[in-house]
């Protein structure tokens, strides 16, 4: 009868640490690294290693006793992302193990950088070590590296103040009322909302008003996607709407219908607010919502 392979589980390790000499080319190294410098060893055909070797990988000539400063920014030549880090991970959160040639090297050295997400870390990115506070002579000297700061958030912001006009101030007074005001060229009769002095279409001055209904059809209209605070929701329309008896449409919400089933030739009238909340603006009306009349040819 078959029964399941004994296993037993465990552990192979040194504990308190397994001491090793480092030879005098990476003792260097070490050593300049707990001063918090990075250097590397030139080879005879005048490369510069970074992490030293005592031989030059190319030739196996041994390197020269000339040490340069190299870094202390790199750059990434490549990486891999680490979605669960491991207890003996230096970071304890997701970050990359990355070849980073330092700026002066002619290698790259693996380390660890903490980048957020493997989007931020292209072949390229620029990157800095950062340091331990308390450094001991170890590769650990570096925490780990961390991506140049190659952007910065400002807040922005103006302030200035609008002045009406006295025929955009005429029309305030009448939204503030509850109703429409527009104006009648009387030369070439083209009815404009809002009220205005001169005509756009014949140059002419406009003496009087009309006042103008809050009914009227779309024209044309824009399915937005982008959260506004005066929109019912997300997506939301804003649409030209003509009012009844206007020769020009005006620019609106609509509310109170799916966005996908706005259309033109839709017959809407706007909701107002509450009159004690009106206010000099138009925001007195909220937006305009389907009547429920058939559709009209424009
Ligand atoms: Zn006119």
């Amino acid at each position: 009868m078959p029964s399941d392979p004994l296993t037993a589980d465990h552990v192979l390790e040194f504990p308190g640490g397994y001491t090793r000499t480092t030879g005098p080319v990476i003792g260097r190294f070490l050593t300049e690294l707990r001063d918090g410098r990075l250097m590397g060893v030139r080879t005879a055909e005048g490369r510069t290693l970074v992490p030293p070797l005592e031989y030059d990988p190319a030739t196996g000539e041994p390197v020269t006793d000339e040490w340069v400063e190299v870094g202390p920014a790199g750059t990434v030549t490549a990486s891999a992302w680490v979605h669960e880090p491991r207890e003996s991970h230096p970071l304890d959160r997701p970050f990359a193990w990355a070849l980073i040639r330092l700026d002066g090297a002619d290698t790259a050295l693996v380390h660890a950088v903490d980048a957020g997400s493997p989007k931020a870390l292209p072949p390229g990115t620029r990157v800095r070590p950062v340091w331990r506070a308390e450094r001991r002579g170890h590769i650990t000297d570096i925490s780990h590296f961390a991506p140049e700061v190659t952007k910065i958030v400002s807040p922005v912001s103006t302030r200035y103040r609008l002045t009406a006009s006295p025929s955009l101030t005429r029309f305030l007074e009448g939204v503030r009322d509850g109703v429409l005001i527009g104006c009648r060229c009387a030369t070439c009769e083209k009815v404009y909302v809002p009220y205005r002095l001169t005509c756009p279409e014949c140059g002419n001055p406009i003496a009087g008003e009309v006042t103008l209904p809050d009914t009227g059809t779309v024209t044309t209209f824009a399915i937005n996607n982008l959260p506004d605070p005066r929109a019912p929701e997300v997506p939301f329309v804003s649409a030209y709407i003509l009012l009844d008896g206007a020769d020009i449409p005006l620019i609106a919400l609509v509310g109170g219908v799916p966005a996908h089933q706005v259309r033109q030739g839709m017959r809407v009238r706007a909701e107002w607010v509450p009159a004690e909340e009106r206010t000099l603006s138009m925001t007195n009306i909220r937006w305009f919502t389907p009547t429920g009349e058939p559709d009209v040819e424009l």
